[in-house]
């Protein structure tokens, strides 16, 4: 026999790792795990365990202890006590620990892949070369954080107690995505592993132990549900960082409405894999393998739509065909297997429902010819699933499966390959395959997803922010953009005012005094404003105006003016206007925006003293505080115009051989709901980087001091702004924001207000899972740092390179 006959017909022996370390260390334990609390091990007050069990046999590997309320509050307490000293510890001793953890990771990475295959089903291939390297990685590369977090973030400090609530498809792998950079930057967690997968958890909580790290700066806490519930809810915990599914993820963003809780969301994610006509087909399909049956499917990034280019559709179906009946699934320990197990017999049916509907539906389901085998094997195991013919609506085409199943559809030009992809409610990720650099990266920018990777996929790291558009949920991960998830600006008076000029709250209510003053100015009762929608200036829907009244002198206030009384309808128009106008302006230079808002603040300036009369005549400022603000606005206008062009992206340092690109792109469409104070320096300090950043406006001014709003209309119209790109809505601020934070278009929403008001916001967000920014309706403006972030999401494009 030949060589090369002998190759094809050899067939693969079993070459498993042994399990005995992890068996050993779980009966180390004696099959028993307990709460890791203020670095002791604690049973469960409610005296609950569950199992834990091994899906690729069904067999029960240990009990694992069921956390109630109580336990949650005893972790937040020693969470709590530890706060202070550790935040206070210097970045460099910080950086100290992580490195700790980091070797030990490394030193115990045998044990800590075999405990993961074992726990959760994935192959030992991928745990071993994927997921406990990177693990390592990302506490190497948040050590140097906090080692650098003094020189490199002097304004910022640790938010608090950090509440972590991770799924259990990367158990490990998300626990160090979450811990990491939150102790780096001096905060301390509570956390808690998914149900099916608590064991590399607590062999962490050892290592922890282990390194010396003071007590109840990391507690693991483990459960179900129940308990992630106590820890959302609990009123000393400062931030949620929760990843997982959009539904729970909803419920936490309602539960935390209103409560100033800071909250990050990594959610689902039905991610496009588009394969163009030039692209090299035996990479793509490679690529297919990484992207779909990467972990069982199980990833929320899974490229689990494949979008092909028509005229190599039928290629491209064929080549991935003969390579999914090469596949291997098995035994998760055999290092020769490509696809181990599926976590629980739960998550099996799901998959099993949906392929069974995307069948029903109409689209054309091809496996493997020896799928039937999986069902045969004891343990969780599903074949790797291709569906053709699939109608772009279909439920399989737009539901996450979360599973070894891939949808295929075609496109005929680069438009619909857009078009297509972005036909979600996701947006997690994408995968662009092409061979000319131009086009794919012409689409990297149109794709609404927080990560695009270009001819790869499935390419992570700890300098690389992970996160997602839309419903995939707010937030990144790693990177240094990751960083500001765990911290927050220090109090005012430590770091310079940044909107001082002339307007310091001190100087206003000075100039207040002599409201009796400046109202001798005021004029008789004005025209009723109009709103100013897609460029024009429109009468209320509802044909209603609201008085608007200057400052209170004694008993009585002087009516100074009317505006129109906006609702749904007047919002309605104002959102369509701002949506058909958002992907222009988004499109439009940063040099051009810029311009357009020196134009906007050169306006501004011929007319200082007619605005400073208005604002003197809402507010009973002094004529010079009055100007002092008209001033400040416009070197506010000047600041967001040179921002606009100098908002620069980074490139992150990633060991693989890749440019990783992270832009800031544009939220979208933004609805500011603006504060009191300060009426046009507001609009100033708010608007204008949201709109230098490239996205397009709805604002409702105040509804105490509207009219420096509504006088800004001919400004706006002699000032170059493209239509539709700022609306202004007058109006009820609480009937408007209802309105606009339930409205799908709106993808982010900023509202001033009450409290009751913010928690509203908030909660009637979670809906398509809009930013939200809120603060108080009077009170310092915010930082213009933090204004640009929340103005603008940043997306990762990688690209490789070499030969
Ligand atoms: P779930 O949302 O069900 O669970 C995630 C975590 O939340 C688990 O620890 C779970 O506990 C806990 N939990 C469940 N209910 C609540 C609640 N009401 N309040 C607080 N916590 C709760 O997701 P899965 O574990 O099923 O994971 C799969 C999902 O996660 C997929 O949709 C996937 O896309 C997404 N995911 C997203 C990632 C991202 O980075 N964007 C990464 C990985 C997964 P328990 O499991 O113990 O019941």
């Amino acid at each position: 026999m030949k060589v090369a006959e002998l190759t094809k017909s050899l067939v693969y022996g079993a070459a498993p790792e042994a399990a005995k370390p992890a068996l050993d260390w779980i009966a180390e334990h004696n099959g028993r795990f307990q709460l890791f609390i203020n670095n002791e091990w604690k049973n469960p007050s409610g005296k609950e365990w569950f199992d834990s069990t091994n899906p690729a046999t069904g067999r029960k590997l240990g009990s694992i202890a069921q956390a109630t309320s109580t336990d949650v509050n005893a972790a937040v307490k020693a969470a709590r006590k530890a706060y202070p000293s550790w935040s206070a510890t210097p970045g460099h001793i910080r950086a100290r620990y992580l490195y700790a953890i980091a070797r030990q990771i490394q030193k115990h990475a045998r044990l800590f892949a075999v405990l993961e295959t074992i726990d959760n089903g994935k192959p030992i291939r991928e745990t071993r070369d994927i997921d406990i390297p990177l693990v390592a990685r990302h506490f190497y590369y948040h050590a140097g954080w906090a080692q650098l977090m003094d020189k490199e973030l002097p304004d910022h400090q640790a938010i608090g107690v950090v509440a972590q609530i991770i799924p259990w498809n990367f158990p490990l792998l998300m626990l160090s995505w979450k811990i990491a950079p939150a102790i780096a930057m001096g905060n301390t967690v509570v956390l808690k592993p998914a149900e099916f997968t608590s064991l590399t958890a607590l062999l962490f909580a050892e290592i922890c132990a282990s390194v010396g790290l003071p007590p109840g700066v990391v507690n693991i806490i483990t459960g179900d549900g129940r308990t992630g519930g106590a820890m959302v809810d609990h009123p000393d915990v400062d931030k949620i960082a929760f990843t997982g599914s959009t539904d729970v993820g909803r419920i936490i963003r309602k539960a935390t409405a209103g409560t100033h809780k800071k909250l990050s969301l990594e959610l689902g994610g039905k991610s496009p894999f588009m394969v163009f006509d030039d692209a090299d087909l035996d990479s793509a399909v490679e690529g297919v393998v990484d992207a779909i049956w990467f972990n069982q499917g199980q990833v929320c990034c899974a490229g689990s739509r494949l979008l092909v280019q028509e005229g190599v559709a039928d290629k491209m179906v064929k080549k991935l065909r003969a390579r999914m009946e090469k596949l291997r699934v098995g035994d998760p320990l055999d290092k020769a297997v490509d696809i181990g197990a599926i976590v629980a017999p739960v998550q099996l049916k799901q998959i099993q429902a949906l392929v069974k509907l995307g069948a029903d539906e109409g689209a054309t389901m091809w496996q493997p010819s020896w799928a039937a085998e999986c069902a045969k094997r004891e343990g969780c195991f599903y074949p790797p699933t291709l569906f053709t013919n699939v109608a772009p609506a279909s439920t399989i085409a737009q539901v996450e499966i979360f599973g070894p199943v891939l949808a295929a559809m075609t496109f005929r030009t680069p438009e619909e390959a857009v078009k297509l992809a972005n036909n979600s409610r996701y947006g997690l990720a994408a995968s662009i395959w092409s061979e000319d650099i131009n086009l794919a990266l012409d689409l990297a920018t149109q794709v609404k997803a927080g990560t695009v990777w270009i001819n790869s996929t499935n390419q992570f790291d700890a300098a690389s922010g992970f996160g997602g558009y839309r419903e995939s949920g707010f937030g990144r991960e790693g990177g240094r953009e990751g960083l500001f998830e765990y911290i927050k600006r220090k109090p005012a008076k430590e770091v310079k005012a940044p909107v001082s000029k002339g307007v310091s709250s001190q100087k206003a209510a000075t100039s207040r005094a002599s409201a009796g003053v400046s109202l001798s100015m005021a004029p008789a009762i004005d025209r009723t404003a109009k709103m100013f929608i897609g460029g024009k200036q429109a009468r209320p829907d509802g044909g209603l105006s609201i008085n608007v009244y200057g400052p209170a002198v004694g008993k009585s206030r002087n009516l100074i003016g009317e505006v129109g009384a906006g609702n749904r309808k007047d919002i309605r128009n104002a959102v369509e206007a701002a949506r058909a106008a958002a992907a222009g302006w988004a499109k439009a230079t940063a040099h051009n925006r810029a311009q357009v808002i020196y134009f906007l603040a050169e306006n501004l300036a011929a007319r200082t003293d007619e605005f400073a009369r208005r604002i003197t005549q809402q507010t009973g400022f002094s004529a010079n505080a009055a100007h002092a603000e008209v001033d400040a606005a416009i070197e506010q206008l000047f600041t967001a115009a040179a921002w606009a062009d100098k908002y620069d992206g980074r490139i992150h340092g990633v060991p693989q051989r890749n440019v990783t690109l992270a832009v800031p792109e544009p939220m979208g469409t933004v609805a500011i709901l603006m504060p009191d104070d300060y009426p046009l320096l507001a609009l100033a300090a708010l608007a204008a980087p949201a709109f230098a950043m490239g996205n397009a406006l709805v604002i409702v001014p105040s509804p105490a001091h509207p009219l420096s709003a509504t006088d800004l209309y001919q400004v706006l119209e002699t000032s170059d702004v493209p239509h539709g790109t700022i609306n202004i809505v007058t109006g009820n601020r609480d009937e408007l924001a209802k309105t606009l934070s339930e409205h799908d278009d709106i993808d982010s929403i900023w509202y001033a207000g009450p409290t009751p008001g913010q928690a509203a916001v908030q909660k009637a967000s979670a809906a398509n899972m809009k930013r939200t920014f809120v603060m108080d309706a009077s009170g310092a403006l915010p930082n213009l740092d933090d204004v640009l972030r929340e103005a603008t999401q940043v997306k990762n494009i990688w690209v490789p390179y070499g030969a």
